[in-house]
């Protein structure tokens, strides 16, 4: 057993204590499996949230009308839940109501692939209801029970399927995939943060063009944000080379250049926050001209979004060395207005009037100190100043 799991143990042994059913349930018991690093132990528990509350002497209601406890043991948090339905969904969306039930059965029939449907005993033995190990095996993502009526549910789901395909390196299942064809316009029910955060893990996963592929095969591309008539420039960045994207920053640069987007739009449209808006701009205007920078575009880039630009570079043009571009940013004599030898308050000082003027011969004296026709001395940026 993973050591994870190892230390959450003891939790599961009370609640069996106190009478109640207790497994490891979700991703932690796929990616274990699999010899994957886990992120957090799921527990799943016949006990009712206030059982819960009754066995631990330490708890926090983290979630307590979806049924989640966290049980605090020795300064780490697990969170239990009920074992639960979601019977009724409304809108292709998950219902934010939920029924507690005592049967694991039914908590697992609710989930939404056959991998992530496993339950696995506090002695490491597996529950595999509905062949989830051998799907495991076969490295297949296969929806529990009927596909169909799955994604009817939840239209989320058919984004997890593409995002766990890139993630995991799995293929989707041929029934299922019919399914995310067929439903992919429900996708229009599901907010854009939820459909963001999967595409945004779909891009970073280890098999991006694989879930790429399946985006685009189903149609699912077609029901998200200013993708809908970029069929063509996606398939072309499905072709780019599959090595991993080590950042958000980076996916984003490049679905921003390859579509041709128009990126603040976009990155509005996908609700994706200011700053990697801002760094994802400065990276696509740099981008197309990073073979022959001035020293001007990349001190505006910043050096956030050189390093980004560089790193997707890599992508549009295997081979290409971003240490060169990388050394001319390190190079530029500043790097900041703030690092300017001279600034208002020191043109005031020597008589000169504030106002949009003072603003732009600041603005003059920056960009020849950046690009080398002024050394950064005081002195010197004063004559420039006066001499205007
Ligand atoms: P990861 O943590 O890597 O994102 P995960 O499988 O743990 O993967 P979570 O979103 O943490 O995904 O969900 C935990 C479990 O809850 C899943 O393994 C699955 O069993 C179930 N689940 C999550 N979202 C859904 C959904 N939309 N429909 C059905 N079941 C779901
Ligand atoms: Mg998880």
């Amino acid at each position: 057993t993973h050591p994870d799991f190892q230390a959450a143990i003891p939790i599961l042994k009370q609640i069996e204590a106190a009478g109640y059913e207790a497994y490891f349930v979700g991703g932690s018991v796929r990616d274990a499996l699999l010899g994957l690093p886990i992120h957090d132990v799921d527990i799943a528990s016949s006990a009712y949230p206030e059982e819960i509350k009754q066995i631990f002497k330490k708890t926090v209601d983290t979630g307590i009308q979806h049924g989640t406890v966290m049980v605090l043991d020795h300064g780490v948090g697990y969170e239990v839940t009920t074992f639960r339905t979601e019977s009724t969904y409304q809108d292709f969306r998950r219902p934010d109501q939920v029924t507690f039930v005592r049967s694991l059965a039914e908590d697992l029939k609710r989930r939404d692939f056959t991998v992530n449907a496993l339950a696995a005993r506090h002695d490491g033995s597996v529950v595999d209801m509905f062949a989830g190990l051998a799907d495991l095996k076969a490295k297949r993502l296969r929806a529990v029970g009927d596909p169909q009526a799955r994604f009817h549910e939840d239209a989320l789901r058919m984004m997890r399927a593409v995002r766990f395909e890139s993630q995991l390196g799995f293929a989707v299942a041929p029934a299922t995939q019919a399914a995310i064809a067929e439903n992919a316009p429900l996708l229009a029910h599901i907010s854009v943060e939820r459909i963001a955060s999967e595409f945004t893990r779909l891009l970073l996963g280890q098999d991006r063009n694989a879930g790429l592929a399946t985006f685009l095969a189903t149609g699912l591309y077609r029901y998200v944000p200013q993708m809908a008539t970029k069929a063509k420039a996606l398939a072309a960045f499905g072709q780019l080379p599959d090595t991993p994207i080590a950042s958000a920053a980076v996916a984003w640069t490049l679905v921003c250049h390859c579509l041709a987007l128009p990126v603040a739009a976009t990155m509005k449209a996908w609700k994706q926050a200011n700053d990697l808006n801002h760094l994802v701009q400065n990276a696509v205007g740099l981008l197309p001209k990073l073979a022959a920078t001035t020293p001007w575009d990349l001190y505006l880039a910043g050096k956030a979004a050189v390093d980004v630009a560089a790193a997707a570079q890599a992508y549009l043009q295997p081979g290409f060395d971003p240490a060169p571009v990388q050394a001319a940013y390190a190079a530029l004599p500043i790097h900041s207005s703030r690092d300017l030898a001279l600034n208002g308050r020191d043109l005031m000082t020597h008589g000169m009037r504030p106002g949009p003027q003072l603003g732009q011969t600041l603005k003059r004296i920056e960009q020849a100190v950046v690009c080398g026709r002024l050394s950064n001395q005081m002195e010197s940026l004063l004559a420039a100043a006066m001499d205007e």
